[in-house]
């Protein structure tokens, strides 16, 4: 069997592949993606696509390196989408320009203000009653409206922006070794599976991993389109919402946030009781009676960090042998993961050779669908 010579191999395509995929093919490097599943289907469809700004963790008290490397980041992420970024977006869509944040009257809205505005400067602002949307208003909520500089992705959209010529794979390793093809690094973003292959690797020595499982809520048809924080009194908002259109033009809520935050094994129930309570306090006015709703079990899988029920502050990788194991943190992450394998590669003196294979030997990867359009309602 002939060898076949390539750059990089990665293996996993959400979006930290995809992301570095595109990122190291426009370095020159050539390179194979290796999925084994379908494009997007772990956490990556599954996310809620916002661009983090990092006013949710300076609320939660963490006004930290996470809250300020994660500023830089909703910039970053709007000049890719007008292909003025390291990748070219331009084909990519939003969901939203921005987000609001919820704040009921007398719920801590002293402190979302100097907090938001000691760590965001001017990237959030107070929106007058006058410039509320008429759905809000109508929703009979009370408090305070505050403009988020936090994009929402139509992150569908984005896969199929950075995906190029991505491969189906079952077993990506024993793939490489059936076809005699050897790369100057592996680059593994297979987030869940990152473990388990550096442990057959014999990779694993000083590997450190985290889940933290979520139990997300769905339903259908959504009263109107809303991207939101609603804020409660604990440091995690009552609800994330996110509005997703399904193929059938229906639109969706994807609720995440302190509804979502218990056990994947959780009776589904508990978080429509969550989320029902949680609209009828805060916004009485929306009419849930005819609604269908869903949920998700699924795990964030980041590296592990040193506060205990937090995510790290920044990507992480872990080295070992001629393999790179990647965790973004979060989708908001993949453009800085990305820029430290390129720099990585660069301090190993590894650049591109120059070769241009054809894969077309190898099955072609299909695209995963959203949650929303796969999953059980009722
Ligand atoms: C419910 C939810 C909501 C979220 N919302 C947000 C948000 O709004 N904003 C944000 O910034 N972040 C968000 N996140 C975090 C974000 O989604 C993740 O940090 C990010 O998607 C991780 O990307 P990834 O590419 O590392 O992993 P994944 O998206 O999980 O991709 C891993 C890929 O590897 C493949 N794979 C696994 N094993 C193998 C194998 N052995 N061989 C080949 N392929 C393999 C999988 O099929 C998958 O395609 C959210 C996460 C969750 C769970």
């Amino acid at each position: 069997m002939a060898e076949i010579r390539t750059d990089i191999v990665i293996i996993g395509a959400g979006i930290a592949g995809l992301w570095t995929y595109r990122h190291l093919k426009s370095l020159g490097y050539d390179v194979l993606l290796l999925e084994r599943e379908a494009i997007g289907a772990g956490q990556t469809l599954a996310s809620q696509g916002i661009i983090h700004s990092g006013l949710k963790y300076a609320f939660a008290g963490q006004i930290n390196e996470l809250a300020r490397s994660i500023s830089a980041m909703p910039d970053l992420w709007r000049a890719a989408l007008k292909g003025q970024g390291p990748v070219d977006l331009s084909a990519a869509r939003m969901n939203a320009e921005s987000q609001i944040l919820l704040v009921p009257s007398g719920l801590m809205g002293g402190l979302v203000k100097l907090v938001t505005k000691k760590v965001l400067g001017g990237r959030v602002r107070e929106i007058p009653k006058t410039e509320w949307p008429a759905d809000i208003k109508a929703s009979g909520f009370k408090g305070s409206l505050i403009y988020m500089d936090e994009p929402v992705l139509d992150v569908s959209s984005v896969i199929k922006a950075l995906a190029g010529d991505i491969r189906l794979s079952a077993d990506p390793l024993a793939t490489l070794k059936d076809h005699g093809i050897t790369a100057q690094k592996i680059i593994v973003t297979a987030a869940g599976s990152n473990a388990d292959i550096a442990a057959k690797q014999g990779h694993d020595n000083g590997l450190a991993t985290q889940k933290r499982p979520l139990l997300m809520g769905m339903l259908k048809p959504a009263p109107f389109e809303l991207y939101a924080h609603l804020v409660g009194t604990s440091d995690k908002p009552v609800a994330t919402i996110t509005t997703h259109k399904r193929e059938d033009g229906t639109l969706v809520w994807y609720l995440g946030g302190g509804v979502a935050e218990r056990a994947k094994e959780s009776n589904p129930q508990e978080v429509i009781d969550a989320a029902r309570a949680g609209f009828k306090k805060y916004l009485p006015g929306i009419d849930l009676s005819a609604v269908e709703w869903g949920t998700l079990p699924i795990d964030r899988v980041e590296g592990k960090s040193d506060k205990d029920g937090w995510m790290p502050d920044t990507p992480t990788i872990h080295s070992a042998g001629d393999m790179l194991y990647c965790w973004p943190t979060k989708l908001t992450f993949s453009p800085l993961l990305s820029k430290r394998i390129a720099e990585i590669l660069a301090e190993e003196n590894i650049k591109p050779s120059g070769v241009t294979n054809d894969w077309s030997f190898l099955p072609e990867a299909p695209f995963a669908k959203g949650p929303w359009e796969t999953d059980q309602w009722s």
